[in-house]
């Protein structure tokens, strides 16, 4: 015995299993996603590039978009500009995008 580590911090928060099965779930699992893995929260993506972007952009991160009109808070600006539309009826034009 004792080869068989376990991460008790990837356990912790989003399990592999848990992404496993919403992945089997969303249909993704069955037509070859998921060859990358990230190593800190066992998301999976079929493009290096995907991983990379999530490990580099979302993963381990606070949320850094906030909404003006209640306490919703995303990662993801397009997350944030959706949730305007769809709560809050409200179309907001980015310029900078
Ligand atoms: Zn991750
Ligand atoms: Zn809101």
């Amino acid at each position: 015995p004792g080869l068989n580590l376990v991460n008790s911090d990837v356990l912790a928060c989003c399990s592999p299993l848990n992404s496993q099965v919403s992945s089997l779930i969303n249909g993704e699992y069955g037509h070859g996603a998921g060859q990358f893995q990230c190593s800190d929260c066992g998301k999976r993506y079929s493009y290096q590039s995907t991983l990379r972007r999530h490990v580099k952009l979302e993963c381990g991160k606070t949320p850094q978009f906030y909404c003006d009109h209640c306490s919703y808070k995303t990662k993801r600006k397009c997350d944030l500009l959706r949730h305007y539309g769809t709560q809050h009826q409200v179309v907001v034009v980015d310029m900078k995008t």
